[in-house]
């Protein structure tokens, strides 16, 4: 069968030889004679892979020892909840910068926990002015998300005033440009996107932030506990990790996070020129703030976005309707998304404008 191109913003495209090498192993995990599918957690083999899992993550994205490795059940929206009852023992307070739906929410969810101070950065899809941004000193820890999937905004530079503890949601965006994972406290992505399959949630956090949860904090997701675990105080989600050893392999093999910064960069900046030069599409977001791997973009003429979307399918390329909250399309150019996927996608942008002008 062709392979498609599936745009879909989470759970994402894999790379075909990841997919193909989790069939090869589907009968078989690391010479057990047992499948990925049914490896007992606390087998000798799964806790390699998982001690190994975690030397890949830690080179692939340069994390100094004074940090820990998590993998949690639950997504990123578990986290939104469990990151105020990790961090809210000593301090009242929390900053949360919203730049779009996902740190909105964040900020809901942390209020039943902990006192926050909100700030909205994003209006009319433009920063506004960071004169006007209020950091309290005092706060536990400063909120964002670098990467809004819905909206299409990532903030790749963030400044911290007063040396609080950043959160950051990289769920869209991990492994997508170099970090400096020096300047986060907690670093979080749902796997569902660069990371693999849903189920679990990478977390990396310096470890003078695992002393700092409330006393409702359920066990399985206090972070202390589960660092003392190795993540494994209850069933870790065994196949998502196992899926998530894969793609750390597939990226190292093709040159680390800098060979997908690279190509991340590529393919934004292809299917961006083509919208910003055509007159029948286009794309709200300043360019200052747009994402590189999520791309909302309207036809002029909205009646058509249907039939768009129909036809699109036709050509194989898949899951472009946009978020409901946003509406219009939305192409996800994840690092599994090959550059000719985006090729094809303008390729059929074109033709259909051509159609339909
Ligand atoms: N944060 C961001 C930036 C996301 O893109 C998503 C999901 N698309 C979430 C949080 C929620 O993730 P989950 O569904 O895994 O809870």
């Amino acid at each position: 069968m062709a392979r498609l191109f599936n745009f879909n913003p989470g759970p994402a495209m894999l790379p075909h030889s990841v997919l193909l090498r989790a069939q090869a192993e589907m009968l078989n995990f690391n010479q057990t004679a047992i499948s990925p599918l049914e490896i007992g957690h606390r087998s000798s083999a799964f806790q390699n892979m998982l001690s190994s899992l975690q030397d890949k993550i830690k080179k692939i994205m340069n994390i100094p020892n004074n940090y820990s490795i998590l993998f949690l059940p639950g997504g990123a929206q578990a986290l939104f909840s469990i990151i105020p009852m990790n961090l809210g023992k000593k301090k009242s307070t929390a900053d949360y910068f919203i730049s779009g739906s996902w740190s909105e929410l964040a900020s809901k969810f942390a209020q039943r926990y902990i006192q926050i101070n909100n700030n909205h950065i994003i209006e009319q899809h433009k920063l506004t002015n960071k004169n006007t941004w209020n950091y309290n000193k005092e706060a536990a820890y400063i909120y964002y998300c670098p990467n809004e999937t819905i909206n299409g905004v990532e903030l790749i530079e963030f400044d911290n005033p007063y040396n609080v503890p950043v959160v950051a949601d990289f769920t869209s965006s991990i492994l997508m440009y170099k970090l400096d994972v020096e300047k986060f406290g907690i670093i979080f992505a749902s796997a569902q996107k660069n990371l693999g399959i849903s189920g679990i949630s990478l977390v990396i956090i310096r470890n003078d932030l695992l002393d700092q949860a409330m006393e409702i904090t359920p066990e399985i997701f206090n972070f202390k506990v589960q660092q003392e675990n190795d993540s494994c105080k209850n069933t870790i989600p065994v196949y998502p990790v196992y899926i998530m050893d894969l793609m750390m392999d597939w990226i190292q093999e093709n040159g680390g996070v800098e060979y997908f910064a690279k190509q991340s960069l590529i393919k934004s900046g292809m299917l961006y020129d083509y919208i910003d030069n055509s007159q029948f599409y286009v794309n709200g977001v300043d360019k200052s703030i747009r994402s590189r791997a999520n791309i909302p973009f309207d036809i002029i003429n909205n009646n058509l976005n249907d039939h768009f979307l129909t036809k699109a399918q036709e050509k194989g390329l898949l899951n472009l309707k946009g978020h409901k909250l946003a509406g219009g399309m939305r192409a996800s150019l994840y690092n599994a998304m090959p550059v000719n996927g985006v090729e094809a996608l303008i390729l059929f942008m074109q033709q259909f404008a051509r159609e339909n002008t």
